[in-house]
């Protein structure tokens, strides 16, 4: 049965088709493997009950008996959605996320819960309430955040897919340090209804897989207007795996994205991959260009002050009364707040809740949030200008690769620099696809960035996918699998 565990979802799919395996048999391979080899990594929070998922599940559609997991801050019905925080730990969703529904309906298998960081903040999946997760590439090492488990366990063939959610990068980055492909869509493209909002206006749901096809049938699932979210594009369903292997008629310029990749500002063996890199795009004919886009380096900057300060409102409704945890009760109202977010929330989360109230207090409001948004417009106008003269731009999606556990412990502003080549990508709300472009000497995995205009999947896709079949990065497995 060992094929099955790194199987792609088209084999999956092909073996089931064929009757060489039932959906029961796939579901069962799986949720035993997760068992077995789940304890060293830590990448879920909870695999439920098989029978329950077999009921929850259509017979057909498009992704019939391939298993995934979503992370813990997507509600699933009749499910605990966590977020990974004691505030929710035994809350129990009422209802389905559109993305949950339309998965279930295709005939997926949801099968568990993936750790994360506490309410998605976090780089590293440290912040989770309950575990760490470690990467199946180095045991001693994070698997990034804020969707680590998802990347974790995709990564060590535990589920094909895996859904997370990218507000700075939660896709992307975890993707990049565990050796997998992660994609961030545009905003509104998938619906974040169910997704428990982190800072809103840059909250995307995107999908973790090991080959680009798989990431495009799972996308090709989820994406699509929905009338729960405002927000959600008016873009009809459509199958983004259409273009893949298709050839170039017009050359095409992958824009070089200067500022971000010299030499000595990100690692020595990340910046060796990406120079590799460039060399695969040109010998598959694509023209290459450097350009710098002098307003990214303040975008870390930017999505810090932007993402705590959405998150201090979103946040303020975990309160003990409506939803989770409450503590106290029996004396005043306000006593009842402040032990329940208290004893609730973790460390980084208080500390971007106080964040985010400071830049939004009266007096300060002009010079953090008002800034940051005018310096958000310009971002964006620059990204848009560029597109004008190039396809798609590249980057790094990390300077470095995954980094020990503690190790920003006495130096939490150097991890929000994390976000620096991602972050960019959210406040502009265009898609960017995270995909393995080499090791570096610790035998720990290299990412590339990839992001495109509004709307782009297909084409990002397509790039990705050309790029995967002249390389083998994707074919290596981590040890611990
Ligand atoms: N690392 C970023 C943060 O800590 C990204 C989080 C995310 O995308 N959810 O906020």
């Amino acid at each position: 049965m060992k094929k099955l565990a790194f199987a792609t979802i088209k084999e999956l799919k092909e073996y089931i088709d064929k009757k060489e395996v039932s959906r029961e048999e796939v579901l069962s391979f799986f949720v035993k493997r997760i068992k077995d080899i789940d304890p060293k990594i830590g990448s879920t929070l909870e695999v439920f009950d098989e029978s329950s998922v077999l009921k929850n599940s259509a017979l057909k559609g498009n992704l019939v008996g391939i298993p995934g997991l979503l992370k813990d801050n997507i509600c699933q019905k009749d499910r605990i959605t966590s977020c990974a925080s004691k505030i929710l730990e035994n809350f129990v969703s009422p209802y389905d996320s559109t993305v949950s529904a339309r998965l279930k309906k295709d005939g997926a298998f949801l099968i568990g819960r993936a750790n994360c960081d506490e309410f998605a903040m976090g780089s590293s999946t440290e912040t989770s309430a309950f575990k760490k997760t470690a990467n199946p590439w180095n045991l001693d090492r994070v698997a990034g955040g804020s969707s680590g488990g998802s990347a974790a366990a995709v990564s060590a063939g535990l589920v094909p897919w895996a859904l997370g959610s990218d507000t700075g990068g939660s896709v992307r980055q975890p993707a990049a340090f565990c050796g997998v492909v992660g994609l961030k869509p545009t905003y509104g493209l998938v619906s974040r209804y169910g997704l428990v909002a982190y800072a809103s206006s840059l909250d995307q749901i995107g999908v973790i897989s090991r080959t680009v096809e798989d990431n495009a049938l799972v996308l090709s699932s989820i994406a699509g207007h929905d009338t729960h979210d405002s927000t959600s594009l008016s873009v009809s369903i459509k199958d983004y795996t259409q273009d893949l292997g298709k050839k170039f008629s017009d050359k095409l310029t992958i824009g070089i994205l200067e500022n971000e990749m010299e030499e000595g500002v990100i690692g020595d063996d990340v910046y060796k991959s990406l120079q590799d890199s460039i060399g695969v795009f040109e010998g598959l004919g694509f023209a290459t260009k450097r350009i710098c886009l002098p307003s990214l380096r303040y975008g870390a900057a930017t999505y810090f002050i932007l993402s705590r300060a959405e998150a201090a409102s979103n946040l303020a409704r975990y309160d003990g009364v409506r939803y989770g945890l409450r503590k106290g009760g029996n004396e005043q109202l306000k006593e009842m707040y402040r032990k329940t977010r208290h004893d609730g929330f973790g460390q980084e989360v208080k500390c971007r809740i106080l964040v985010g109230n400071y830049v939004l207090s009266v007096g300060h409001a002009g010079e953090f949030y008002a800034n940051a948004k005018k310096v958000q417009q310009l971002i964006r106008r620059e990204f848009q200008e560029a597109f004008k003269d190039i396809d798609i731009l590249m980057s790094p999606t990390q300077a470095m690769t995954a980094f020990k556990f503690g190790a920003y412990d006495d130096n939490k502003l150097q991890l929000d620099l994390c976000d620096e080549y991602t972050a960019p990508v959210n406040l502009a709300g265009m898609p960017a696809i995270s995909i393995p472009c080499g090791f570096d000497k610790n035998k720990l995995p290299i990412g590339l960035q990839l992001i495109g205009p509004h709307l782009s999947e297909c084409l990002l896709y397509r790039i990705a996918h050309a790029y995967e079949q002249e390389t083998k990065w994707h074919q290596y497995r981590p040890s611990n699998s």
